[in-house]
């Protein structure tokens, strides 16, 4: 396949022939197609596969779809476990974002800084917040953001979000979702904690194992 046949809009193709990617790769061709659906996917995923653009890009295309609203509210949530991981995604988004009609607000918030900086940044709302779980609970406290309109969460690499410690305020922030929601995760084992965890959140997932 390529970006095109995977019914990628022209916007996210020019973004990604952009930074010369020149075919999708195996995980982005399997798992595209079930997000456009709004499945929910289970991912095995090694760093390096390209999974940040296999949810991302479909997640933008499906901003981009519902068009802009106004006050905005979060509709994406992606949750990782380090603070590298999240500003990463976060400067990917942005810039599968770049040629999209409209501008699409990416929040990035992780613990071990101060936190008004971030409270300033949701200030006016975010479309997509990338997040570490603590963090995103405090910000939650402060009435900094609410999670009553997401749509699609994602859990990226879930294994790492498992073994830092993160599963109780990983149920904390998934019990202050929405029921009806798209769920994706990502992980690159699948210890029993992990599986566990699917087994909750996940409803008919798409399996991918690349
Ligand atoms: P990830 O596995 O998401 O951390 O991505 C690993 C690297 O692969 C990143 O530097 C991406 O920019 C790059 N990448 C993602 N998708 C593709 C693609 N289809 N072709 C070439 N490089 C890609």
């Amino acid at each position: 396949p390529t970006f095109v046949s995977l019914a990628l809009c022209p916007q996210i193709v020019r973004a990604v022939e952009e930074r010369n990617y020149a075919a999708p790769t195996p995980i982005q061709s399997a798992v595209i197609p079930g997000v456009l659906s709004g499945r929910d996917v289970w991912a095995c995923a090694h760093t390096g596969s390209g999974k940040t653009a296999a949810f991302a890009l479909p997640i933008l295309q499906r901003h981009s779809q519902a068009g802009r609203e106004t006050p905005r509210r979060v509709r994406s949530l992606i949750l990782v476990p380090t603070r590298e991981l999240a500003a990463q995604i976060g400067a990917s988004f942005e810039s599968y974002a770049r040629y999209l009609p409209d501008p699409v607000k990416v929040a990035v918030v992780f613990g071990g800084v101060s936190i008004n900086p971030q409270m300033m940044a949701l200030r006016g709302g975010a479309d997509i917040v990338v997040a570490t779980p603590g963090r995103l609970l405090d910000l939650m406290e402060h009435n900094a953001l609410s999670l009553r309109s997401v749509a699609t969460v994602v859990l990226d690499e879930a294994d790492r979000l498992l073994d830092l410690g993160f599963a109780d305020e990983l149920s904390q922030v998934l019990s202050s979702l929405p029921e009806r929601r798209q769920n994706l995760l990502f992980s690159a084992t699948f210890p029993p904690e992990v599986n566990a965890l699917a087994a909750i959140l996940l409803n008919d997932p798409l399996r991918v194992d690349v």
